[in-house]
């Protein structure tokens, strides 16, 4: 039987995002700091409770305004996980910095904040948790090393966590500095796009000018200096106004998303609990601290040689899952650069984790289609 092809994730459009796109043309700005990238920092700022929130071309590019910020320079230590996307580290490396990478925990791919004092040096300026499949690390340990050592500042990758929670806090929210993406994988999106969380003040005032190439322009548009200038370093972090008018159209149907999204998640929890039960594969834990987004739906297998047949087996049912990181300390750039630690959980996450297809548009026959092949795959054919 010929079945559609289900992809693994899917662009889409969830309200007015093209006629925002036609009005920011009408404005006749489409460069960035208009209308809509107003209206979308203003709006996730109160909602987040952020202290300031600026939106960037990228989730990468908010982290190279947080390494920048924090003035990172080469003998710079900078702890990150190792099982991450290269941006988490790469930020801070373009800055000279030596990365120490961290462990995750055994039953998460999240870093294990245990482990992390024991890796803190006098040279140790920042610690970049990232709330892996939108679910919190443990905050609180971190902070209290942060508050323990003068200088060393906590930055989120919030990449994957909008509207993720710790405890009560959300996610971005925490941490000195927060990066968010709206990359086209992730909940909320508007093609490549970003957003830098500025919640210690002391960090505020240099990164409008960071953002806006060095100038005090932002400042110049309020009012607020007679002339503008190049004042500081910089580059051009800040999105078009065709971006921003994609994401304001998100924004506005953030809780139908985040709905959708949710419903789906828990369908694929609660259809493939059996076999979770039955010890084939360990399903997402989301500790008592956290309240996820649900971002990315996994499953842990045994071991790689399964994990890479359930990927083939699911092609052949015209179904692209996907596996994620490799780990960054045994990464072609940074393995000789590693201090040689074996990280074992990163690589054990790296080796079992598969990515089930989640997007806004997947329907529950769709998800059906994957909950089926996956079962035939652990049980066999289903009987006649
Ligand atoms: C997506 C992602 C990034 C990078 O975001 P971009 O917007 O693609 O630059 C960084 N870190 C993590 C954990 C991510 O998932």
């Amino acid at each position: 039987m010929e079945q559609p092809f289900i992809p693994f994730n899917k662009p889409f459009l969830a309200g007015q995002e093209l006629v925002h796109i036609q009005q920011a043309l009408a404005h006749g700005k489409l460069s960035g700091n208009g209308y809509f990238t107003q209206h979308s920092q203003q709006f996730l700022q109160a909602r987040y409770g952020l202290g300031r929130a600026l939106l960037t071309t990228s989730g990468t590019a908010a982290l190279e305004m947080a390494a920048l910020l924090l003035g990172i320079q080469p003998g710079d230590e900078v702890i990150v996980p190792s099982f991450t996307f290269t941006s988490t580290a790469n930020a801070f490396v373009l800055r000279g910095a030596t990365i120490v990478f961290a462990d995750s925990l055994p039953h998460h791919p999240n870093l294990d904040t245990d482990q992390v004092a024991a890796l803190l040096t006098p040279r140790t300026r920042a610690i970049v948790p990232v709330h892996y499949a939108g679910v919190a690390c443990d905050m609180a340990p971190l902070l209290a090393l942060s508050r323990a050592h003068e200088q060393l500042f906590i930055v989120e990758d919030a990449a994957q966590a909008i509207e993720g929670r710790y405890h009560e806090q959300p996610l971005g929210a925490v941490g000195h500095l927060a990066a968010f993406s709206f990359h086209e994988t992730k909940n909320i999106i508007c093609g490549e796009g970003g957003m830098l969380a500025i919640n210690d003040p002391a960090f505020a005032a240099r990164a409008e000018i960071l953002w806006e190439k060095g100038t005090n322009r932002a400042a110049f548009f309020r009012g607020e200096v007679a002339r503008y200038q190049w004042v500081d370093v910089g580059s051009s972090f800040l999105p078009s106004e065709l971006n921003a008018a994609y994401l304001w159209g998100q924004l506005q149907q953030l809780e139908a998303i985040q709905e959708r999204r949710t419903a789906q998640w828990q369908r694929y929890y609660e259809a493939l609990r059996p076999l979770a039960r039955q010890g084939c594969f360990a399903l997402p834990f989301v500790p008592d601290y956290a309240r996820h987004n649900a971002h990315i739906f996994y499953l842990l297998c045994t071991g790689l040689a399964e994990r890479d047949a359930l990927i083939r087996h699911l092609g052949r049912h015209q179904i692209l899952a996907v596996s994620h990181y490799q780990p960054l300390h045994a990464s072609p750039f940074y393995r000789a650069r590693h201090d040689g630690r074996p990280l074992p959980h990163a690589t054990a996450h790296a080796e079992r984790l598969v990515r089930l297809p989640l997007y806004y548009e997947l329907s529950s026959a769709e998800q059906q289609q994957v909950i089926a092949a996956v079962q035939r795959f652990y049980l066999g054919p289903p009987a006649r």
